[in-house]
């Protein structure tokens, strides 16, 4: 999406080897007409699975998960991040651990939002390792929710997660994908 590749490579701020902050537009202030525009993206490319849910992750995913929804006219569900260590039946849990925190949390849905009639489309800030993915396609699993796929809007292609989830058979559309990145350098994408 060139539009969003544009905004990576102005706005953009690469820390370290494998850090892209992109505070001024997606993670911290948002920019809307943006996020129209990747929902709008988003619906193009799945808008013939039958979505009735949208899946995320607090808290990042949240904010393109609902610009996105209204385009598929679908709630949104996103998993919370628990600090207790869950053994409430009444929620399915999953662990995930932090790309960014580098710590281990245990996230949970509650069983009265996900279940074996929902179609779901999982969305995501970025895609690095794949641990978050992960954890959300687990707690698919244990609802028995049919999986479309996963939207993206940034990709780390360097890193091994959307490689991974691909070769398992999931569909993972990322609107851009960075191939490498570096402080000096800036961002170089894949297509
Ligand atoms: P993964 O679970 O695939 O390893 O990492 C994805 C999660 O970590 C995303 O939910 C996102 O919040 C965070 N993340 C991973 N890499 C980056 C990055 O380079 N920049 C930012 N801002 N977040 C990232």
């Amino acid at each position: 999406m060139e539009l969003l590749k544009r905004r990576i490579r102005e706005d953009g701020q690469v820390k370290g080897a494998d850090v892209l902050k992109v505070d001024s537009f997606l993670n911290h202030q948002m920019d809307i007409a943006l996020f129209v525009e990747i929902g709008k993206e988003f619906y193009k490319r799945f808008a013939h699975c039958g979505v009735n849910k949208i899946l995320t992750i607090e808290a990042s995913g949240i904010g393109v998960a609902c610009i996105t929804a209204q385009f598929f006219h679908c709630p949104v569900v996103f998993a919370k991040k628990s600090k207790t260590s869950n053994l409430d039946d009444r929620l399915y849990h999953a662990k995930v651990v932090s790309f960014t925190h580098a710590t281990v949390s245990d996230v949970v849905v509650s069983r009265d939002y996900l279940g074996p009639q929902d179609n779901v489309l999982i969305l995501d800030d970025f895609l690095a390792n794949g641990e978050a993915l992960r954890g959300l396609l687990d707690i698919l699993r244990q609802a028995g929710s049919q999986v479309v796929g996963a939207g993206i809007v940034i990709e780390k292609a360097f890193q091994p997660g959307g490689a991974q989830l691909r070769r398992e058979g999931l569909r993972v559309e990322s609107l851009a994908r960075v191939a490498s990145m570096s402080e000096e350098g800036g961002v170089v994408f894949a297509d």
